[in-house]
């Protein structure tokens, strides 16, 4: 499936193709921190239909447990995460559903690092909900 997307600010622009059975949720603790939320949502492009249309994302080199390091792309001017990649000559990206403009068409498909699931996921379903910010 051929997809786009972008930062918030509009600076980093790209355009791929992705196997949608392959949208995958990270419960990790990095991808909780890293994006600020409570999972991480990616999707996996091969560096040969993965490209970047406009802008330069910032790399920060975030080293694992286990030592390896990985390289985490995000935009300068509004933080938003891109992709994560092997830091030299990366065979396959790993894209940030949420910035990709078809993200609604793009349903996970299985879930990792469960053993860090933040409990809470499972009731999101029964909170109140708001069709948009409640008044104040
Ligand atoms: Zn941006
Ligand atoms: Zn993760």
């Amino acid at each position: 499936m051929k997809i786009d997307g972008g930062c918030h600010c509009g600076a980093i622009t790209y355009k791929a193709e992705i196997d949608p059975e392959t949208v995958t949720i990270c419960h990790c603790t990095d991808c909780q921190t890293l994006s600020g939320s409570a999972f991480r949502t990616v999707v996996p492009a091969r560096k040969e239909v993965f490209k970047l249309l406009t802008g330069q994302p910032k790399i920060y080199m975030k080293t694992a447990e286990s030592g390896n390091k990985r390289v985490q792309a995000f935009c300068a001017e509004c933080g938003s995460p891109i992709y994560s990649s092997a830091v030299t000559d990366p065979p396959v990206f790993m894209i940030r559903v949420g910035t990709i403009r078809q993200r609604a068409e793009l349903a996970p498909k299985s879930r990792i690092w469960c053993r860090s699931a933040l409990g809470w996921l499972n009731s999101v379903t029964s909170m109140k909900q708001f069709a948009q910010q409640p008044p104040a």
